[in-house]
């Protein structure tokens, strides 16, 4: 047997063990998944709640430190279950999910059709663009794999891209989401450092979160890790927290999840 089919086995493997599911609904997925993974019932949903272009206006957002700043949705409807459901129901799979519609919606990733089993990217645009990923480090250790952490490693499969976890909290930190846009600034200043020996020097760094709001933590994490000898920083999320255009909102006859 060769390793590329022992590959192969083991993701058959894992493909019966966990079969793939629609990140937005939970649906398994069949042979009419959009891309192998988007249920048909949600294409319609994914595609309104899709944040086009990916780049994110200054804005609405308190960038500083970062060259550049993206994510696929807005943080709404489905796409705010979706995230809730990996982070508060330890979902690793469905974070997968969530990374290749990443892959797919921010760096134009092409997925091989596969249904069942996960989709295999060739070309993506965005391999030569990084030196490493790196995920925005949790609040405080669980034990547990953090969202952004789960999204960086299924990332780095698809765009070939090395994983760091260069940085870490230098003291505890209040959740954001309890604070006014003001405190979440001061909140996270100076909190994040770079770990010491982590490899980012000179590399132009793809920093992954799960959602940007105000954009103070991505922007505190890109500011520790430029003054850890990084050449530039860009922030990619699933989903960033904004006003949903107009043409984009539901009409409020919809019902609401
Ligand atoms: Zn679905």
């Amino acid at each position: 047997m060769t390793r590329r089919d022992a590959a192969g086995l083991c993701q058959r493997a894992a493909s019966l063990l966990y079969p793939r599911v629609c990140p937005f609904c939970g649906a398994l997925l069949g042979h009419r998944a959009k891309d192998a993974a988007v249920c048909p019932a949600c294409v319609a949903e994914e595609e309104r709640l899709s944040h086009q272009p990916p780049r994110l206006p200054d804005g609405d957002h308190d960038f500083y430190a970062l060259n550049d700043k993206m994510a696929a949705y807005y943080y709404a409807d489905e796409v705010r279950t979706a995230i809730l459901r990996c982070k508060r129901g330890g979902q690793w799979h469905f974070a997968r999910e969530l990374a290749d519609r990443m892959a797919v919606r921010i760096w134009g990733a092409d997925p091989a059709q596969k249904p069942g089993q996960r989709p295999q990217y060739t070309g993506v645009p965005g391999m030569t663009l990084y030196g490493c990923l790196v995920p925005v480090p949790p609040r405080e250790a669980t034990g547990e794999p953090s969202l952004p952490a789960l999204l960086a490693k299924r990332l780095g499969e698809i765009l070939q891209i090395p994983v760091i976890d260069a940085l870490q909290t230098t003291r505890p930190l209040r959740p954001q989401k309890e604070l006014t846009r003001a405190e979440r600034i001061l909140n996270v200043r100076g909190v994040y450092a770079c770990r010491p020996g982590a490899d980012i020097a000179d590399k132009r760094v793809l920093l992954v979160d799960d959602i940007i709001t105000t954009g103070s933590t991505v922007s505190a994490c890109a500011l520790a890790l430029l003054q850890g000898g990084a050449f530039e920083v860009h922030a990619a999320a699933v989903a960033a927290d904004e006003e949903l255009p107009k043409n984009k909102r539901r009409l409020s006859t919809e019902k609401k999840p």
